[in-house]
Formats: structure tokens, sequence, C-alpha cells
């Protein structure tokens, strides 16, 4: 039988992009969708690293499997960083992505193009029975737009421009985000681990 990894996170997006990454390994992918619902660990940490540690650590001992948790999040220079590890809920209890998006825009009301820079990243920790056996972390850079664009992907895509680029990940195909984006970054050296290890 195939070893088993289990990605550790509810967020449907987040659950195909690293599919199809990690494809064609030896291995048989589940995703927290194939286990009996468990409560999610608190998310408290200071740093995506922390979370995502946290993450994999609950769900490899809860779920008696070796996962993989990722923490990931957008992080804007003019905004000293922020919305960061919050990034999820910068809009506050009830946040959504229109709501995040939009208080995003608010918080840079003023702020012109070349003071927008930001970047997207990823953190992903392995864990098994022993504890944490891998961490990769990836980024993307880029730049926040002045309006939402497109519909394609979620939660700050419309604003978030990559370098190299004019429009956002919502405007651009798909694929384009899968080739740079921060979670693709962090999961192909994951690949490249998973791939190195008897
Ligand atoms: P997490 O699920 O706690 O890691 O929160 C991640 C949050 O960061 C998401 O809800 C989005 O707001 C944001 N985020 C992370 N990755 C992406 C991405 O690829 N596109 C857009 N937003 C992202």
């Amino acid at each position: 039988m195939r070893d088993a990894l289990l990605l550790a996170t509810g967020n449907r997006h987040k659950v195909a992009e690293i599919q199809q990454i990690l494809q064609g390994l030896s291995l048989a992918i589940a995703c927290l969708a194939d286990f009996p619902p468990i409560d999610a660990p608190v998310e408290d940490g200071h740093t995506f690293e922390e979370n995502a540690r946290k993450k994999a650590v609950y769900y490899s001992r809860h779920l008696r499997a070796r996962c993989i948790a990722e923490d990931s999040g957008l992080v804007v220079d003019a905004l000293n960083g922020a919305p960061g590890v919050f990034s999820a809920r910068y809009a506050g209890p009830g946040a959504t992505d229109d709501k995040n998006n939009a208080k995003l825009l608010d918080a840079l009301a003023g702020v012109p193009k070349s003071q927008r820079t930001a970047r997207y990243v990823c953190c992903a920790v392995l864990a098994g029975p022993a504890g944490i056996l891998h961490t990769e972390t990836g980024t993307v850079e880029g730049c926040i737009a002045l309006a939402p664009r497109g519909t394609n992907g979620f939660g700050y895509d419309p604003l978030f421009i990559p370098e190299g680029h004019t429009r956002t990940f919502g405007e651009l195909d798909p694929a384009v985000k899968q080739a740079i984006s921060h979670r693709a970054d962090a999961f192909h050296k994951f690949r490249a681990y998973l791939e190195s290890v008897p």
C-alpha cells in the first residue's frame, strides 16, 4: 500500500493547489474532508511557522496520520506586515474575503502605487508520530491594486498583482498563480524533499 499523507487544511482552494503540485508522488494524499470532523486548533502563533507547526502536530496526533499543514497570508510593507498571521480574520469576527479586501483597501487609502509593495508567504510543516519532520517556506512578491479585479483564486487574489505582471491573481490564468505562488514555491520544495526521503 502507498504511504498516506494528510493535507491538513479545510480550505478547498488550498487543497486543489497543493494536490496539483504533489500529484504523481507515490503517496495516497487525503485531506481533512476525508476524516470525521474535529475542532480546529486555535491559531495563536505570532508567525506563519508557529501556526503551521501547531496545526501539523495537532492533526497528526489527533488523526494518527502523517500530516502537512500550512499557514499562509499576506504581508503588506506599508502596514508594517499586516494582515500577516491575521489574514483570514483581518476584518474581525464574521470576516469574509470581500470584507478583508475592503478593509485592506481602506487601510491603504492614499498610499501611492510605489509604496503598495507586499508578499504572500506560505509556511508548510510535515509532522508524524515522532513530531516535526520538515519545514519549507515559500513567497511571492507583488503589490496591492487600487481596486479588486478578477474572480479567479480566493482571499486577497483580486488585489494582489505579482511582480512582473500588470494583472491581479484574480485576473491571471490560474496556471500562472500555480507556477509562481507562495504555495507553489513552498510545495515544490516539499515535493523535492518527499522525493528525496526513502
Ligand atoms: P490560514 O488558512 O489561516 O492559513 O489563512 C490564510 C489566509 O491568508 C486566507 O484566508 C487568505 O485571506 C490569505 N491567503 C493565503 N494564501 C492566499 C492565496 O493564495 N490567495 C489569496 N489569499 C491568500
